[in-house]
């Protein structure tokens, strides 16, 4: 049997894969419904030292059972519903072909020799396809071409079930016994457990908790660490009119990418939190704007177990000198003619969502905490990590579009799956 762990955007993604190869996997879920919502996103912002779970908190509580877990300095969300995060994920769709990928041991002509079937998982998730995009970096604005569309991955569910790709719900892995070829599991209905036989594994429950369960199955792993793209917000002012509300922000050392939102949004989302004074800025035309710094200012996230539980710790970066940034952020001011940052404010570790590169792809690596480049946990047979933990960076821009399309190379390059 082959199985696919988790049923976000990566699981299917690596569940459809494996289908154009001929393979029919089945997927494991949590939680059997999908569960759309919409997320007060400032209420998230203003929380600390949190972590959420989408479902219903009965199974929230039953999850916590079975991996207790402390958050300290950081928060970040997770969801068992089934579709994962892709149930409230903003539907920015970043352009691959543009994610910066300097740090990475893959070269992009082998992603791109694959933009047809890219595109059709696209279509398929109901996401318009990706054409490259050409984009200058010397200026400091650039505004990039993105575009917005807020699905989740049902559609592509239907796809899969109509194709037998079987799908089995309320189930939650703890532990894989790499010794009797087992996933070590709960049943989340019937609280008992129960044993899956397996051949191969593709394991897609997100960066946080594909760590959570190497650490429960690797008895020498006891620490995993993934990074984060710096997350802050802002109010700022436009001065003169922009193409697009996308943005490259280029202050030399510290470079960002901005999501600006309508003054209307942003009222809607801060309403009830904001002071009367910010209240009258943003009528007067200030912009609220969400920004991820660059990567070589990334946050890391800790996820060490202690005894039997998990404690997740967020770490700054200590290259990162706000007071430095301050000033370059006034220079800017200055000298650009179209935006004025007023004020800016950042955010735990672990905000931004953008979050990955635990399991860094090491060829032939002893490293019990690398990959191959198609995925596959060194040191150990028949173990695929398919999520954001086997990036080797993480770019300022949204990074799902990127994953999938990794993950698809990642399987379809696999000579090693039959
Ligand atoms: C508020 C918010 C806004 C975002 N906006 C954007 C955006 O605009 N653009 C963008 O590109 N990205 C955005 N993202 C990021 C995007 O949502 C994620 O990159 C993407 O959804 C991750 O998909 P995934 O399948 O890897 O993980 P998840 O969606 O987390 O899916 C993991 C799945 O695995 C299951 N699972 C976990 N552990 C286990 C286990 N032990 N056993 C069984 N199943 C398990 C979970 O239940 C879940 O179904 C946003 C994220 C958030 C939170």
């Amino acid at each position: 049997m082959i199985y696919v762990i988790g049923s976000g955007f990566s699981g299917l993604t690596t569940a459809y894969a494996l289908y154009l190869r001929g393979i029919k996997s089945t997927v494991i879920s949590p939680s059997e419904k999908f569960k759309k919502n919409n997320i007060n996103l400032f209420n998230y912002l203003l929380k600390n030292n949190n972590e959420f779970y989408y479902n219903s908190s009965s199974l929230k509580k039953e999850i916590l059972k079975i991996n207790n877990t402390k958050l300290l300095n950081c928060k970040y969300f997770l969801s068992h519903s089934d579709g994962g995060q892709s149930n409230f994920w903003g539907g920015v769709v970043g352009n691959s072909y543009n994610y910066e990928s300097k740090n990475s041991k893959i070269r992009k002509s082998s992603f791109f020799v694959l933009k047809k079937k890219y595109n059709l998982l696209l279509n398929l998730i109901g996401l318009p396809k990706i054409d490259r995009e050409k984009i200058e970096k010397k200026n400091y604005i650039n505004t990039r071409n993105y575009f917005v569309k807020k699905k989740n991955v049902s559609s592509l569910k239907k796809f899969l079930i109509k194709k037998k790709i079987s799908f089995i719900s309320n189930i939650y892995v703890k532990k894989i016994d790499f010794i009797n070829n087992n996933l070590i599991s709960y049943n989340l209905k019937n609280k008992e457990m129960i044993n899956l036989s397996y051949n191969k594994v593709f394991i897609s429950c997100g960066p946080v908790e594909t760590a959570k369960l190497l650490i429960n199955s690797i008895s020498k792993l006891n620490r995993v660490t993934l990074k984060e793209t710096r997350h802050f917000y802002c109010f700022l002012k436009i001065k003169k009119n922009l193409s697009s509300r996308f943005l490259d922000i280029n202050l030399k050392k510290y470079k960002f990418y901005c999501q600006i939102y309508s003054n209307k949004d942003a009222l809607s989302i801060l309403y009830k939190k904001i002071s009367q004074k910010t209240k009258k800025e943003l009528k007067k035309g200030y912009y609220f704007a969400q920004c991820y710094l660059d990567e070589k200012f990334s946050g890391k996230i800790t996820i060490n177990k202690n005894k039997n539980k998990f404690i997740i710790i967020g770490k700054e970066n200590k290259n990162f000198k706000i007071d430095e940034f301050r000033k370059y952020i006034k220079k800017f001011n200055k000298k650009n003619q179209k935006i004025l940052i007023k004020k800016f404010y950042f955010n735990q570790i672990g905000a931004s969502n953008h979050l990955g590169c635990s399991f860094p792809i090491i060829n032939n690596s002893n490293k019990i905490n690398s990959v191959n480049t198609f995925g596959k946990l060194n040191k150990q047979k028949n173990i695929y990590l398919s999520d954001s933990s086997v990036l080797n960076s993480i770019d300022t821009s949204p990074l799902t579009s990127f994953s999938i399309f990794n993950l698809l190379r990642m399987v379809l390059h696999n000579k090693d799956i039959k």
